[in-house]
C-alpha cells in the first residue's frame, strides 16, 4: 500500500515528466487516488488549452470521472503538488472527493499562485463548509515547493500568470 509521499513523489515526478522543472512553466500535477489505485493523473494545460479551467486537479477529476464512469468519486483522495485553487476546492467537493493532499502551501510559494489575498479556500472549506473533506499539506514540501517561484523570488510580471 503506497503511503502519501509515494503518491506525492508520483505526482511530482509526473509533473517534472510532462513540463520540466523550470517554475515558469508551471508544472503543477495530481492524482487521483481510490482504494490504493490510481484513478487518474493530470497537468495543468492552462495555457497550452486557452482554458483558464484546466488546472492540474480539474484536468485529474475530469479524466478520474470518465475512468471511474461516473462523476462522483467518492472515498477518493486527490494528490496535487501545489495547494489547490479555490475553483480546484470546490471541484473536487462537487467530486465526491474525501481527501485532500497537497505539498506546497501558499506559504512556500510566491503570492502570485493564489487569487485571493489572504483567505485560505481549504481552511474555508474546513471550518464553514464541510466537516467529510479532509485535508493534509505539506506532504513533500521542499520537493515540490522547488519546482515553484518562492516567496522571496522576484518574479518578472510576464512570469506572474498562474498558468
Ligand atoms: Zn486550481
Amino acid at each position: 500500500m503506497k503511503t502519501d509521499d509515494d503518491w506525492m513523489r508520483i505526482a511530482r515526478d509526473y509533473a517534472v515528466q510532462e513540463k520540466g522543472s523550470d517554475p515558469a512553466n508551471t508544472p503543477i500535477a495530481a492524482v487521483l487516488v481510490l482504494d490504493g489505485r490510481e484513478i487518474a493523473r493530470g497537468v495543468n494545460h492552462t495555457q497550452e488549452c486557452c482554458d483558464a479551467t484546466a488546472h492540474a486537479e480539474i484536468v485529474t477529476l475530469r479524466a478520474g470521472g470518465k475512468a471511474f464512469g461516473e462523476m462522483r468519486i467518492e472515498g477518493a483522495t486527490l494528490y496535487s503538488t501545489l495547494q489547490p485553487c479555490g475553483m480546484c476546492t470546490f471541484a473536487s467537493i462537487w467530486a465526491g472527493v474525501s481527501r485532500i493532499v497537497y505539498g506546497a502551501g501558499r506559504k512556500d510559494v510566491h503570492e502570485m499562485y493564489f487569487e485571493d489575498r489572504h483567505l485560505s479556500t481549504l481552511d474555508f472549506v474546513a471550518d464553514a463548509y464541510k466537516d467529510d473533506l479532509e485535508l493534509v499539506g505539506g506532504v513533500l514540501v521542499n520537493e515540490c515547493a522547488q519546482l515553484y517561484f518562492r516567496p522571496w523570488d522576484e518574479v518578472p510580471e510576464d512570469d506572474q500568470a498562474n498558468d
